[in-house]
């Protein structure tokens, strides 16, 4: 599932290669994609308007357009947006944008559980305000990771994957962030010290860095713009490790789907 290092990936090449452009036809293959919007007023809104610019929220792609409105898309699983030649086969295309360059945009997702979503300016300032703040941000400081943190008695992974607490990470790098911390995934969010918040804060925003530099990882299904793979996989400390020995001490890494159903890895030697 792409989190931020991916979805800025996509939107950073999105934003080199089409901001600009003008879209001159839209169709609509899979309707159940579409939140909240018709295939009718996505057709109308979308054609004859510039690409203003690409950028990520969260773990979402927003192409920002001329009139101020903004199509928001969400990968989740399967989901990934192509940029290619007009008319490329492809079975799972849900959406195709052609533009007047004779390229197409497509939103391709084999299991239809991400999302295109098409928000008005006011409608998108409502959406972008119910998530959290953005950790590559400037001013992303301890004081405000602290304040995503304060008061929770979940676990820590479960507050650094929540959406409306923190922008942007997923189960990758939670595991990675905690396991390069060395904080026990399960531990209550209000448990941490000073200490511990400004370590996991250093850690987290170091592995997205490291992350979006190596453009992304592809564990399954993640591609970026182009088709292409993530090279951050052989980077990862925690996440797909379980059972196998730490980096740090060489106990063998365990794994559990206790804290959130997804799969918790961490090690029981040097994550206290
Ligand atoms: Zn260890």
């Amino acid at each position: 599932m792409p989190e931020l290092p991916e979805t800025e990936t996509i939107a950073r090449d999105l934003h080199a290669a089409i901001a600009g452009s003008v879209i001159i036809s839209v169709e609509v293959l899979r309707r159940d994609v579409l939140r909240d919007v018709s295939a009718a007023r996505v057709r109308q809104s979308l054609t004859s308007r510039t690409v203003s610019r690409a950028w990520r929220r969260a773990k979402s792609v927003v192409l920002s357009l001329d009139h101020d409105a903004h199509l928001v898309v969400t990968p989740r699983f399967t989901g990934a947006l192509i940029l290619g030649a007009a008319a490329a086969e492809d079975r799972y295309a849900c959406v195709r944008m052609g533009l007047e360059d004779g390229r197409e945009l497509r939103y391709t997702d084999v299991r239809r559980l991400g999302t295109v979503a098409f928000l008005s300016s006011d409608a998108f300032a409502e959406w972008s305000a119910a998530l959290g703040p953005e950790p590559l941000d400037a001013d992303f400081t301890v004081e405000r990771f602290s304040g995503c943190l304060r008061g929770s008695k979940r676990a820590v992974k479960a507050v650094l994957m929540d959406q409306s607490r923190l922008a942007g990470v997923g189960n990758i790098y939670a595991n990675e962030a905690l396991w390069r911390a060395g904080v026990r995934p399960s531990r209550r969010a209000s448990s941490l010290t000073r200490r511990e918040r400004a370590t996991l804060h250093a850690e987290l925003t170091a592995v997205l860095h490291a992350a979006v530099a190596a453009r992304g990882t592809s564990f399954r299904d993640y591609r970026d713009a182009f088709g292409a793979r993530g090279g951050f996989a052989s980077q990862l400390q925690a996440y797909g490790r379980g059972g196998q020995p730490c980096t740090r001490c060489g106990l063998p890494l365990k794994s559990s789907h206790a804290i959130d159903g997804r799969a918790t890895v961490w090690c029981a030697g040097c994550q206290q």
